[in-house]
């Protein structure tokens, strides 16, 4: 596990991460916009890659001014490095496609949300994860969560209620070649228990509360992170730890928006 990461230092900050945005545009002129701005873009070279450089710089200014108010540290160069590689324009809708860079959520159909950049970094940041490390994400969504991890720990399990999505997820993950990422279609709420334990647990959609069974399948030494809060209103990111004896000690973090954690369950 990595010290120094942002976890301390959020706490007074609120992002939307999850509420739906109405952003026009279309997927053309990306490199001619590069040219416009008077970048040349070679033609084997990725046109979004300007466009994630600039995302990072934009998580890196939101970083700054949480870490200047706290007083602490920095996101973790790995995940702002994974951050300029995965190519987000692949997980959203091609209509939203030159939004793909912008820092905020945007609308990936069935009432559902990818979410906004920054906070992919920062949960990602506070799962404080290695390159061994076996992740459980519960809100599959467009898959971009789960691709960004899938770069920083050696397999992601990741579960999504809506077929639809799941089904768009696991295919996208197939043509993209993340291998490393295995799905599961159902309530998340309850986990993945043959793949358990594992050394962190991220939920993408609110509760109202803690699931047990997902502090059940949390490592010793693990953490867990996740929005808690009534649907639709602005909730809680907390982070949860499970220290090597076993007891676990939750800490709230910042103010978020998610969509809710659905599904049949207490
Ligand atoms: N991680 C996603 C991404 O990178 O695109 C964003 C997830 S979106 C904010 C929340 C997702 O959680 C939605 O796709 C929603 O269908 C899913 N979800 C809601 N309740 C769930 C549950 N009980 N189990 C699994 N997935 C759930």
């Amino acid at each position: 596990m990595r010290t120094g990461s942002l976890s301390l230092l959020v706490a007074l900050l609120g992002f939307a991460a999850c509420g739906d945005t109405t952003p026009e545009g279309s997927a053309v002129g990306v490199a001619a916009e590069a040219l416009h701005a008077g970048v040349f873009v070679a033609a084997d070279e990725d046109p979004y890659a300007p466009r994630r450089k600039r995302m990072v710089e934009v998580i890196e200014a939101h970083a700054l001014t949480a870490s200047s108010a706290l007083g602490g540290t920095t996101l973790d160069p790995r995940v702002l490095d994974v951050m300029r590689e995965v190519p987000r324009h692949e997980f959203v809708p091609p209509k939203f496609r030159a939004d793909a860079y912008a820092d905020r959520p945007l609308s990936i159909g069935q009432g559902q949300t990818i979410s906004q950049p920054f906070i992919v970094a920062l949960m990602s940041d506070l799962l404080d994860v290695d390159s061994n490390d076996m992740v459980l994400e519960v809100g599959t969504g467009s898959g971009y969560q789960a691709a960004v991890l899938a770069k920083l720990v050696r397999q992601v399990y990741s579960i999504e209620i809506v077929p639809e999505l799941h089904q768009s997820a696991t295919r996208r993950f197939e043509r993209l070649g993340y291998s490393n990422i295995e799905t599961r279609q159902g309530d998340g709420y309850r986990g993945w228990k043959d793949h358990a334990p594992f050394d962190g647990i991220i939920v993408t959609a609110a509760a109202s509360s803690i699931p047990s069974p997902l502090v059940e399948q949390l490592k010793p030494g693990g953490r867990m992170v996740i929005p808690i809060g009534r649907p639709f209103a602005t909730q809680q990111l907390l982070l949860v730890q499970k220290d090597a004896e076993g007891r676990v000690t939750t800490r709230r973090l910042m103010a978020v928006r998610f969509v809710p954690l659905t599904g049949q369950h207490p």
